[in-house]
Order: structure tokens, then C-alpha cells, then sequence
């Protein structure tokens, strides 16, 4: 568990960025250039929770900034969220390797550091993007079987949605994509 001191949550939310920067709970520590700890207004009202960082993010130390991020980037300002006003994280902080999805123990031991950003931001919603962080944070195992769902849990609202990176892919899964930030940009403006 991350111990965090009393005070100001803006820094603790540095802090915890900082711990993440040097972390060594698993063995990702020694492949990555940079951690990527996330982004974004330390009070925002909306935060979204993707996979991994890619190549770009671990060279970059920042989430989104490959061709995934100016796809999610597309989304947003066509439903009128501004990236900056977001507070943007992933599941794990450090690149995957071997490249494709995050192994279970990188999961565990970086999920201390996802549950202390969603206690300090304390989004008024969550958006889960993708079957990873779908599975760590609520248990799901597929997103069609959820997404398009508010789903209240815990001390949170959550709405699940397709990965950029898949959506890009898959023509297909614009349009739900599309409405499920729809959705998350209504939520945003309604208060618990
Ligand atoms: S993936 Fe998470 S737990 Fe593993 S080294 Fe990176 S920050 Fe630490």
C-alpha cells in the first residue's frame, strides 16, 4: 500500500506521480525509458483509465501522445471534453514486455498507484477504456457485454468503452465509441 501523508491532495498527487517515476515493483522497471504516471487537472471531473503506455508514451513520459492519443484526442473535442480539464492515467505506468497486454503481476503491483489517483482526483466519473482496465478496476471481462452502462460502484460512477487503439482499428466501433463519450461528457456536467 502507498502511505500518503495528511495535506494538501495536489501534492500528494505530485508525490504519488514521483513514486511512480522511480518504481521497482516489477520487473517492467528495467525495460522502460520513462514511467508514465498521467495527466491532467488534479480535481477533474472526468478521468480515463487506458491500458498501457505504447513506444511514443514511454519515450514521451506522458500518456496518449501516439496515434491512439490523437484518436482519443479526435473524440473528445467532438463530444466538447477538453483534454486538459481530464485527468488522463492507465492501468499500468510502464511500457509492456513483452509488447501486447500487461501480465497479471504487472497489474497487481501497480493497482496501489491507479487506486490512489481515483482517490485524490475523485473523478464525478470514471471512463474505463478497454477490456484491461475494465477487468482491474470492475471485474468485466468484455466490454460489449458493458459499455454504454453507468455503473455505480463503490465510491465511484463508471462508464466503459472501447480502447482508442482498438476503436481506430475498427471502423466499426466509431459509432459506439462516439456515443459512449457522449454520454461521459453529460455525466460530467450532472453532480452525484
Ligand atoms: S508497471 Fe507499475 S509497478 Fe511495474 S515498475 Fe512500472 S510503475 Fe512500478
Amino acid at each position: 500500500m502507498i502511505a500518503f501523508d495528511a495535506g494538501d491532495h495536489f501534492a500528494e498527487l505530485k508525490r504519488l506521480h514521483s513514486q511512480v517515476r522511480r518504481c521497482r515493483k516489477c520487473f517492467l522497471w528495467k525495460t522502460r525509458k520513462k514511467a508514465v504516471p498521467g495527466e491532467g487537472l488534479p480535481d477533474a471531473t472526468v478521468m480515463l483509465i487506458g491500458e498501457a503506455p505504447g513506444k511514443k508514451e514511454d519515450a514521451a513520459g506522458r500518456p496518449f501522445v501516439g496515434p491512439s492519443g490523437k484518436f482519443l484526442d479526435q473524440m473528445l473535442e467532438e463530444v466538447g471534453l477538453v483534454r486538459e480539464n481530464i485527468f488522463i492515467t492507465s492501468t499500468i505506468k510502464c511500457i509492456p514486455v513483452p509488447a501486447g497486454k500487461p501480465k497479471k503481476v504487472s497489474i497487481e503491483a501497480c493497482n496501489p498507484y491507479l487506486q490512489g489517483q481515483l482517490k485524490l482526483v475523485n473523478p464525478r466519473i470514471v471512463c474505463l477504456l478497454g477490456e484491461v482496465a475494465a477487468r482491474n478496476v470492475l471485474g468485466v471481462d468484455k466490454v460489449a457485454d458493458v459499455r454504454g452502462e453507468i455503473i455505480r460502484r463503490s465510491e465511484h460512477i463508471f462508464l466503459v468503452t472501447y480502447h482508442p487503439a482498438a476503436a481506430r482499428r475498427f471502423p466499426a466501433l466509431h459509432a459506439h465509441m462516439r456515443k459512449d463519450f457522449r454520454l461521459l461528457a453529460r455525466r460530467a456536467n450532472i453532480r452525484q
